[in-house]
């Protein structure tokens, strides 16, 4: 019988993103069965979200972005589903919430942290009630029905005022998630539109307060906005939503309406509240680490990608920016120092230089810049297909086959409805578990009329019988923001 004091010692990573899946692989790799490392998940997956926009306009299908925890990472690895919803740095101690609603709890000798980030919902009257977000499956999967409905609404549609509300969409948020989702979404929409049977090109409009992808070099930013708008997307730069209706959304500078049926809010990301209430250190939400990834005044806790403020030593006085980039190598430098904490290997510093991005454009366009080389058009789109095929952790073949196949035949346009508006809330703590039985903003009392529980454009299905008993998640739940908010 182990004593124990013989017993290995416990880490506990919570998330399975970038940072916590790759902090799992590499102390693994160094500890293998000398630690017991449990990694706290409400998805039995990772997901590479980069080829979100992929999904929600129907070139891959979203299995081939979800790689399964399991199959990707050493058996030494136990995943455990759930939300943690306790963490107490202190006592050493976590909870959590599994799908079937029952609480663990377990002590810990090393705690990783990797809760990534969650929407950013600014305080725009409507925005909550009329927008959808763009951070996990089930949104993409959402907006991949919703876009192919509103087509199909608006061919067999007389009026022309709601026949051009429903061929609009506007995407607010000029960052890699609005734009890509944009230059997706409008040449699905495009064809949809063919097939259907409809003349009119349907409308995106791209809403950014500052240039598109401000953040990144200015070859992908002016390469972005060139291709958007000779495609004809209408982009509006320093511009901003300032109310959202049912019926469309105001813009704020020139006080125009836009009437349409489809609002996406991508205007970026802020740190997983379950940070908010630790009592730690925090800049703009996130976790402060030293540069050896471990959290100010608790040496036995680490923390790594969104959720964490790391200092970036290749540009002195700021903290990494929040992209996969960092928070892969942030997570495998957090299983390297967390082995060396326990006694196997030395303790590294992090510093990385960006070794370029990608943007997918759709079609043949991209930009991106590898090591500084500046592409675009079909050389940069081959740079990103391959880059994000080297990335991606599995599931390569067969992304490469629907990718294959894109270009071969003409997309698929079923409409499944199985995930339902009330089911992706835009203030959705955990985006990629759909929030079932929570409400939502719209839902009305039974037996109230219809119209009030619509999204902009009254999607029939909002409104339908089951929208609320969200029966296709099999059973799953999960904790949202209200009861995390309680976390130590
Ligand atoms: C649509 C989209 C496109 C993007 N494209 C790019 C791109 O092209 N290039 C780029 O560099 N970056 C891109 N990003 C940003 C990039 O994906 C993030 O920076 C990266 O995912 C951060 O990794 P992470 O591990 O910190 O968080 P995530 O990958 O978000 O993982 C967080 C994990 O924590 C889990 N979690 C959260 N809360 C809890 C809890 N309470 N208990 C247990 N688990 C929890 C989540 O379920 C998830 O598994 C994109 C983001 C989006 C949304």
């Amino acid at each position: 019988m182990t004593s124990e004091s013989a017993r290995p010692p416990k880490v506990v990573i919570v998330g399975g993103g970038f940072a916590g899946f790759q902090a799992a692989r590499s102390l693994a790799k160094r500890m293998g069965d000398d630690v017991d490392i449990v990694l706290v998940s409400p998805t039995n997956y990772f997901l590479y979200l980069p080829l979100l926009p992929e999904v929600a306009s129907g070139i891959l299908e979203p299995r081939r972005i979800s790689v399964a925890l399991a199959a990707a990472l050493p058996p030494c690895v136990r995943h455990a589903p759930g939300e943690v919803d306790e963490l107490d740095l202190d006592d050493q101690r976590i909870g959590w919430l599994d799908p079937e609603g029952v609480h663990h709890a377990t002590s810990w000798d090393r705690l990783v942290i990797a809760a990534g980030s969650v929407h950013k919902v600014l305080p725009v009257p409507g925005v909550t009630e009329y927008a959808q977000g763009f951070r996990g499956v089930p949104e993409a999967l959402y907006l991949r029905d919703h876009l192919i409905r509103q087509v199909e609404l608006a061919a067999v549609c007389d009026d022309p005022d709601e026949r051009a509300a429903r061929l609009t969409t506007v995407v607010v948020g000029g960052g890699y998630t609005g734009t890509e989702v944009t230059a997706q979404g409008f040449l699905f929409t495009q064809e949809l539109a063919r097939s259907r049977g409809l003349s009119e090109v349907p409308r995106w409009v791209l809403v950014s307060r500052g240039e598109i992808l401000a953040g990144l070099a200015g070859h992908l930013s002016r390469t972005a906005d060139r291709v958007l708008r000779d495609r004809g997307v209408d982009v509006r730069t320093h511009e901003e939503v300032e109310e959202a209706t049912g019926d469309g959304v105001r813009l704020s500078s020139s006080g125009e309406h836009i009437p349409t049926r489809t609002l996406l809010w991508c205007v970026g990301v802020r740190p997983d509240p379950l940070i908010d209430d630790l009592g730690v250190e925090v800049e703009q939400g996130r976790m402060v680490t030293d540069t050896e990834l471990r959290v100010s005044g608790h040496p036995h806790v680490f923390a790594c990608g969104d959720a964490a403020a790391v200092p970036d030593r290749a540009r002195p006085g700021q903290y990494t920016a929040m992209t996969a980039q960092h928070a892969e190598r942030q997570g495998r430098l957090a299983g390297r120092n967390v082995a060396a904490s326990l006694g196997r290997g030395r303790v590294r510093k992090y510093k990385h230089r960006d070794l370029g991005f990608v943007v997918d454009l759709g079609g043949f366009d991209a930009a991106a810049n590898p090591l500084g080389v500046r592409l675009t058009g079909k050389p940069a789109h081959v740079v990103a297909r391959g880059y994000h095929l080297m990335a991606m952790p599995g599931n390569r073949v067969r992304t490469a086959v629907d990718w294959l196949l894109d270009a071969l035949l003409p997309r698929q346009t079923a409409q499944l409805g199985l995930v339902r508006s009330p089911s992706v809330p835009l203030d959705s703590a955990s985006p990629e578990v759909p929030q079932h039985g929570l409400g939502f903003p719209h839902a009305a009392p039974p037996g109230a009329s219809q119209s009030s529980r619509e999204r902009p454009g009254g999607s029939a299905e909002a409104a339908s019988p089951d929208a609320s008993s969200g029966d296709a998640s099999g059973g799953a739940a999960s904790v949202g923001a209200s009861s995390r908010r309680g976390a130590r």
